[in-house]
Protein backbone atom coordinates (compact mmCIF):
# COMPACT_ATOMS: atom_id res chain seq x y z
CA UNK A 1 0.00 0.00 0.00
CA UNK A 2 1.30 3.86 -0.71
CA UNK A 3 2.25 6.15 2.10
CA UNK A 4 1.08 8.94 2.82
CA UNK A 5 2.12 11.58 1.24
CA UNK A 6 3.85 14.65 3.05
CA UNK A 7 4.11 18.60 1.74
CA UNK A 8 6.32 21.55 3.50
CA UNK A 9 6.08 24.35 2.52
CA UNK A 10 6.33 28.18 3.05
CA UNK A 11 4.94 31.75 2.94
CA UNK A 12 6.72 34.80 3.86
CA UNK A 13 8.31 34.00 6.69
CA UNK A 14 11.97 33.25 8.18
CA UNK A 15 11.56 29.82 7.53
CA UNK A 16 12.78 29.11 11.26
CA UNK A 17 9.88 26.46 11.45
CA UNK A 18 10.75 24.67 8.58
CA UNK A 19 13.96 24.32 9.90
CA UNK A 20 13.18 22.93 13.72
CA UNK A 21 11.63 20.13 11.25
CA UNK A 22 14.98 19.26 9.79
CA UNK A 23 16.28 19.69 13.09
CA UNK A 24 14.56 16.77 14.31
CA UNK A 25 17.44 14.62 12.16
CA UNK A 26 17.14 11.34 13.32
CA UNK A 27 13.94 11.87 14.93
CA UNK A 28 12.43 12.13 11.68
CA UNK A 29 13.03 8.59 10.80
CA UNK A 30 9.84 6.73 12.51
CA UNK A 31 8.21 10.05 10.42
CA UNK A 32 9.81 9.07 7.17
CA UNK A 33 9.28 5.25 7.71
CA UNK A 34 5.45 5.45 7.28
CA UNK A 35 5.49 8.50 4.94
CA UNK A 36 6.88 9.93 1.75
CA UNK A 37 7.63 13.58 1.54
CA UNK A 38 6.25 15.06 -1.98
CA UNK A 39 7.68 18.23 -1.86
CA UNK A 40 10.16 20.04 1.15
CA UNK A 41 10.96 23.59 -0.31
CA UNK A 42 13.74 24.28 2.35
CA UNK A 43 15.62 20.91 1.78
CA UNK A 44 14.91 19.64 -1.79
CA UNK A 45 13.74 20.31 -5.49
CA UNK A 46 10.35 18.63 -6.97
CA UNK A 47 6.56 18.28 -6.49
CA UNK A 48 4.17 15.94 -6.36
CA UNK A 49 0.09 16.47 -7.38
CA UNK A 50 -1.55 15.41 -4.33
CA UNK A 51 -0.42 15.56 -0.59
CA UNK A 52 -2.25 13.63 2.90
CA UNK A 53 -0.78 16.65 4.74
CA UNK A 54 0.67 20.14 4.25
CA UNK A 55 2.90 21.84 6.73
CA UNK A 56 2.92 25.69 5.55
CA UNK A 57 5.12 28.44 7.61
CA UNK A 58 4.78 31.65 7.40
CA UNK A 59 1.92 34.16 6.97
CA UNK A 60 0.23 35.91 3.76
CA UNK A 61 1.66 38.98 2.85
CA UNK A 62 1.67 39.46 -0.99
CA UNK A 63 -1.11 38.16 -3.93
CA UNK A 64 1.07 35.10 -4.82
CA UNK A 65 0.63 33.94 -1.01
CA UNK A 66 -2.62 33.83 -1.35
CA UNK A 67 -2.82 32.26 -4.88
CA UNK A 68 -0.44 29.93 -2.94
CA UNK A 69 -1.97 28.77 -0.06
CA UNK A 70 -4.97 28.22 -2.11
CA UNK A 71 -3.22 25.82 -5.06
CA UNK A 72 -1.47 24.01 -1.98
CA UNK A 73 -5.27 23.96 -0.67
CA UNK A 74 -6.85 22.18 -3.55
CA UNK A 75 -3.72 19.81 -3.30
CA UNK A 76 -3.78 18.24 -0.02
CA UNK A 77 -6.29 16.17 2.74
CA UNK A 78 -5.10 18.24 5.45
CA UNK A 79 -3.18 21.52 5.91
CA UNK A 80 -1.18 22.31 9.47
CA UNK A 81 -0.43 25.69 10.32
CA UNK A 82 3.46 25.49 10.90
CA UNK A 83 4.64 28.20 13.61
CA UNK A 84 3.13 31.72 14.60
CA UNK A 85 3.52 33.23 11.24
CA UNK A 86 1.21 30.89 9.81
CA UNK A 87 -1.29 30.39 13.30
CA UNK A 88 -1.46 34.37 13.85
CA UNK A 89 0.38 35.94 11.39
CA UNK A 90 3.50 36.46 13.48
CA UNK A 91 5.91 39.06 13.46
CA UNK A 92 4.90 39.76 9.98
CA UNK A 93 1.65 41.32 11.95
CA UNK A 94 3.87 44.51 13.29
CA UNK A 95 3.41 45.86 9.39
CA UNK A 96 0.01 46.21 9.98
CA UNK A 97 0.38 49.01 12.55
CA UNK A 98 1.88 50.82 10.37
CA UNK A 99 0.24 53.17 6.94
CA UNK A 100 1.10 49.92 4.48
CA UNK A 101 2.22 52.46 1.61
CA UNK A 102 5.37 53.73 4.22
CA UNK A 103 6.15 50.31 5.14
CA UNK A 104 7.06 49.56 1.23
CA UNK A 105 8.72 52.45 0.72
CA UNK A 106 10.76 51.96 3.74
CA UNK A 107 11.62 48.90 2.44
CA UNK A 108 11.68 48.74 -1.44
CA UNK A 109 12.42 52.50 -2.26
CA UNK A 110 11.33 53.31 -5.66
CA UNK A 111 10.88 49.82 -6.73
CA UNK A 112 8.10 49.31 -4.19
CA UNK A 113 5.61 49.44 -7.13
CA UNK A 114 7.56 45.61 -8.39
CA UNK A 115 6.04 44.13 -4.67
CA UNK A 116 2.55 43.93 -4.33
CA UNK A 117 1.50 43.40 -0.59
CA UNK A 118 -1.86 42.78 1.39
CA UNK A 119 -1.89 43.09 4.94
CA UNK A 120 -0.44 40.64 6.99
CA UNK A 121 -2.77 37.65 7.98
CA UNK A 122 -2.87 33.96 9.09
CA UNK A 123 -3.75 31.04 6.77
CA UNK A 124 -7.24 30.86 8.13
CA UNK A 125 -8.28 33.93 7.05
CA UNK A 126 -8.01 32.92 3.21
CA UNK A 127 -8.64 28.84 3.41
CA UNK A 128 -9.41 26.37 5.88
CA UNK A 129 -6.83 24.94 7.97
CA UNK A 130 -7.44 21.96 10.07
CA UNK A 131 -4.54 21.71 12.66
CA UNK A 132 -1.81 24.44 14.06
CA UNK A 133 1.50 23.82 15.69
CA UNK A 134 2.19 27.21 17.45
CA UNK A 135 5.00 28.87 18.31
CA UNK A 136 8.47 30.95 16.99
CA UNK A 137 9.98 28.59 16.24
CA UNK A 138 7.71 25.25 16.50
CA UNK A 139 8.89 22.88 19.42
CA UNK A 140 10.48 19.96 17.11
CA UNK A 141 8.66 17.68 19.47
CA UNK A 142 5.32 18.93 19.33
CA UNK A 143 5.93 18.55 15.39
CA UNK A 144 6.94 14.68 16.05
CA UNK A 145 3.92 14.33 17.72
CA UNK A 146 1.23 15.97 15.85
CA UNK A 147 2.86 14.26 12.67
CA UNK A 148 2.27 11.14 14.31
CA UNK A 149 -0.85 11.61 15.37
CA UNK A 150 -1.81 12.45 11.84
CA UNK A 151 -0.48 10.16 9.93
CA UNK A 152 -1.99 7.46 12.94
CA UNK A 153 -5.23 9.24 12.93
CA UNK A 154 -5.19 9.60 16.23
CA UNK A 155 -6.54 13.17 17.83
CA UNK A 156 -3.80 15.55 18.08
CA UNK A 157 -4.74 18.24 21.34
CA UNK A 158 -2.00 21.89 22.20
CA UNK A 159 -1.68 21.60 25.97
CA UNK A 160 -4.35 23.80 27.24
CA UNK A 161 -3.24 25.60 30.29
CA UNK A 162 -0.42 28.57 30.76
CA UNK A 163 3.59 28.60 30.28
CA UNK A 164 3.02 29.37 34.59
CA UNK A 165 2.55 25.70 34.91
CA UNK A 166 5.58 24.39 33.47
CA UNK A 167 7.52 27.19 35.09
CA UNK A 168 6.70 26.72 38.18
CA UNK A 169 7.06 22.81 37.93
CA UNK A 170 10.45 24.22 37.39
CA UNK A 171 10.90 25.88 40.26
CA UNK A 172 11.21 29.17 38.53
CA UNK A 173 11.29 32.22 40.59
CA UNK A 174 8.00 34.71 38.67
CA UNK A 175 9.86 37.30 36.63
CA UNK A 176 7.06 39.52 37.96
CA UNK A 177 9.10 39.84 40.86
CA UNK A 178 12.45 40.73 38.71
CA UNK A 179 10.41 43.78 36.76
CA UNK A 180 9.19 41.83 33.73
CA UNK A 181 5.74 41.46 32.31
CA UNK A 182 5.77 38.33 31.34
CA UNK A 183 2.89 37.07 29.42
CA UNK A 184 3.15 33.16 30.66
CA UNK A 185 0.13 33.79 32.84
CA UNK A 186 -2.28 33.41 29.79
CA UNK A 187 0.32 31.95 26.97
CA UNK A 188 -0.30 28.52 26.17
CA UNK A 189 2.16 26.36 27.25
CA UNK A 190 4.19 23.28 25.17
CA UNK A 191 7.46 25.12 24.42
CA UNK A 192 9.29 23.06 27.32
CA UNK A 193 12.12 22.10 27.49
CA UNK A 194 12.62 25.14 25.23
CA UNK A 195 10.86 27.65 28.14
CA UNK A 196 12.22 31.23 27.81
CA UNK A 197 11.68 31.95 31.90
CA UNK A 198 13.90 29.36 32.92
CA UNK A 199 16.41 30.81 30.87
CA UNK A 200 15.88 34.42 32.65
CA UNK A 201 13.85 35.73 29.56
CA UNK A 202 10.13 36.77 29.99
CA UNK A 203 7.52 35.08 27.78
CA UNK A 204 6.30 37.29 24.89
CA UNK A 205 3.13 34.95 24.18
CA UNK A 206 4.59 33.34 20.77
CA UNK A 207 2.52 30.41 21.52
CA UNK A 208 -0.94 32.54 21.56
CA UNK A 209 -3.13 32.40 24.17
CA UNK A 210 -4.72 28.93 26.02
CA UNK A 211 -8.33 28.43 25.32
CA UNK A 212 -9.61 30.48 28.16
CA UNK A 213 -7.57 32.54 29.30
CA UNK A 214 -7.75 33.81 33.02
CA UNK A 215 -8.03 37.29 32.48
CA UNK A 216 -9.18 38.36 35.89
CA UNK A 217 -6.06 36.78 37.61
CA UNK A 218 -3.83 38.46 34.78
CA UNK A 219 -5.35 41.61 35.71
CA UNK A 220 -4.92 41.10 39.16
CA UNK A 221 -1.40 40.07 38.60
CA UNK A 222 -1.00 43.46 36.48
CA UNK A 223 -2.76 45.62 38.91
CA UNK A 224 -0.40 43.95 41.63
CA UNK A 225 2.87 45.74 39.86
CA UNK A 226 1.34 48.56 38.65
CA UNK A 227 0.54 47.73 35.28
CA UNK A 228 -2.59 48.34 33.12
CA UNK A 229 -4.22 46.16 30.26
CA UNK A 230 -3.36 48.67 27.75
CA UNK A 231 0.57 48.17 29.02
CA UNK A 232 0.14 44.44 28.42
CA UNK A 233 -1.86 44.56 25.23
CA UNK A 234 1.73 46.39 23.77
CA UNK A 235 3.63 44.05 24.94
CA UNK A 236 1.50 41.43 22.63
CA UNK A 237 2.61 43.81 19.71
CA UNK A 238 4.91 41.40 18.54
CA UNK A 239 2.61 38.78 17.72
CA UNK A 240 -0.24 41.08 16.87
CA UNK A 241 -2.47 38.17 16.01
CA UNK A 242 -2.44 37.78 19.42
CA UNK A 243 -2.75 41.14 20.15
CA UNK A 244 -6.01 41.35 18.90
CA UNK A 245 -7.22 38.13 20.40
CA UNK A 246 -6.17 39.79 23.54
CA UNK A 247 -7.76 42.95 22.77
CA UNK A 248 -10.98 40.99 22.69
CA UNK A 249 -10.78 39.51 25.92
CA UNK A 250 -9.69 42.13 27.89
S1 LIG B 1 6.95 31.50 13.34
FE1 LIG B 1 8.93 32.50 13.80
S2 LIG B 1 10.50 30.94 13.32
FE2 LIG B 1 8.55 30.29 12.36
S3 LIG B 1 8.68 31.07 10.28
FE3 LIG B 1 7.59 32.61 11.50
S4 LIG B 1 9.20 34.05 12.18
FE4 LIG B 1 10.22 32.20 11.47
S1 LIG C 1 4.39 34.83 34.83
FE1 LIG C 1 6.17 34.06 33.70
S2 LIG C 1 7.86 33.92 35.14
FE2 LIG C 1 5.95 34.11 36.33
S3 LIG C 1 5.36 32.00 36.76
FE3 LIG C 1 4.29 32.60 34.88
S4 LIG C 1 5.64 31.95 33.22
FE4 LIG C 1 6.87 31.93 35.11
S1 LIG D 1 7.99 30.93 27.00
FE1 LIG D 1 6.50 32.13 25.81
S2 LIG D 1 7.71 33.26 24.28
FE2 LIG D 1 9.01 31.62 25.12
S3 LIG D 1 8.75 29.91 23.68
FE3 LIG D 1 7.25 29.64 25.36
S4 LIG D 1 5.36 30.61 24.61
FE4 LIG D 1 7.04 31.37 23.32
Amino acid sequence: MAKPVLMFDSLSCCEGCGLQVLNCETDLLPILEKADIGRFREASDGDVDHYNVAFVEGSIVTPHDIERIQEIRAKTDLLVALGACATHGGVNFLKNFQDPDDVAKYVYGDKRAWFPHVAARPLKAEVRVDAEIPGCPINPREFLEAATCLLTGKPFKLPNYPVCVPCKLADNVCLWHKGAACLGVVTRAGCDPYLCPSAGHKCIGCRGLVDKPNTQAAKDVMAEFGLTVDDILREFRLFQGIYKEVAQEA
